[in-house]
């Protein structure tokens, strides 16, 4: 793909690059003592919802049209630019109209590709930056379809946005990371700018520093990070947006490491963690082997392949060991399953 920079005139592409402002737009009050504050604070990209998507009816669904009055007073009190979240064709048309800067298309909204084409033919001949949030689904062809859909309707500054994956379990978070994906992601499209949105993902203000800091340690070019003057009272997402100060110290604590000259001991732990991938690559070869092995012996004496008591022990023994040499149970559950999945497939195959 040929993108440009996201970056608009002014803005350095340091990282990170930092977008901050309140999950939505609420008062006139409240848009501009925020905004001031993080200007204050050397932000240069001003965040606002003006249409939010809720999950039931009865919330809080945005402020509408009346909102861009105070992001325009918010370019011009503070000359920071301004970026709203898009849905549909008749958002894209008023933010345009209204003079936004940067558009953001939120995570339900990229898991629709109707939605997605709509805003993309919407976008048709406009020359605007678009940042495009992860679906909500972890489904990375999804996300690179969005794309694709957004860069087919001519616009080449084109960045993205990490904001968790939703999950049944929101135990330790709203939207768990699956850091993977976008790593996947930059792999595939190694020239797009990325954000992550460290707030959605946390959901509340606790962890939003360590995913920080954890984003800047995978290279992602900036953060988009819910800030409120008076976060507790905020109307939509209260308990994850961060007061200006906390972003403020927030952003002195990261430590920004540099990926371009590697020191010696970095090298040593990749080559390292390269030798024993490669070890376990031939391990996992060597079962397989065994597997055709035993699909064969199973052929020659009429057994089944699938033996469930045999498939939960070896989870349950394995997952146990796991625990005793410092793996977690859960992590060596998965890999096992991956395991015997594969090890079913090859087991039929050697049958055939
Ligand atoms: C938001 O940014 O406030 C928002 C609604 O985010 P998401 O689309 O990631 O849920
Ligand atoms: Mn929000």
């Amino acid at each position: 793909m040929d993108l440009k920079t996201i970056m608009l005139p002014g803005i350095e592409p340091a990282r990170p690059v930092v977008i901050a402002g309140p999950c939505s737009a609420e008062s006139e009050k409240q848009v501009l003592f925020t905004a001031h504050a993080v200007a204050a604070r050397g932000i240069k990209i001003f965040r606002s919802g003006i249409w939010k998507p809720r999950t039931k009816p009865g919330g809080f669904e945005g402020i509408g049209t009346a909102g861009f009055a105070w992001l325009q007073q918010v370019k011009q009190e503070t000359g920071m630019y301004v970026t709203t979240e898009v849905a549909n064709k008749g958002h894209v048309a008023e933010a345009l109209k209204a003079g936004i800067d940067l558009l953001w298309i939120g995570a339900r909204t990229s898991a629709n590709p109707f939605a997605v084409q709509e805003i993309a033919d919407a976008l048709q001949g406009a020359d605007i930056p678009v940042l495009i949030k992860n679906p909500i689904n972890p489904d990375l062809e999804l996300w690179i379809g969005a794309i694709e859909r957004i860069y087919g309707a001519g616009i080449r500054r084109i960045g993205v946005i990490h904001r968790g994956f939703s999950s049944y379990d929101k135990k330790t978070y709203r939207n768990p990371p699956m850091w993977h994906i976008p790593i996947e992601l930059r792999r595939r499209i190694p020239n797009l700018v990325m954000f992550c949105d460290p707030s959605h993902i946390a959901g509340n203000r606790d962890r939003i520093s360590v995913l920080s800091q954890q984003a800047m340690d995978l290279q992602f070019d900036g953060l988009m990070i819910e800030t409120h003057y008076q976060p507790d009272s905020a109307w939509s997402d209260a308990t994850q947006q961060l007061t200006p100060e906390m972003l403020a110290s927030l952003l002195e604590q990261l430590v920004i490491r540099s990926a371009d000259k590697p020191s010696q001991s970095l090298l040593e732990l990749r080559y390292r963690i390269d030798q024993i991938d490669e070890n376990l690559l031939e391990f996992l070869a060597r079962r397989m082997q065994l597997s055709d092995e035993l699909g064969k012996y199973k052929k020659a004496h009429g057994m089944p392949i699938l033996q469930t008591t045999r498939y939960n022990e070896l989870i349950e023994q394995r997952a146990e060991y796991g625990e005793t040499i410092d793996l977690d149970p859960d992590f060596v559950q998965e890999i096992m399953k991956a395991i015997h999945e594969e090890s079913i497939r090859r087991q039929m195959s050697a049958m055939d």
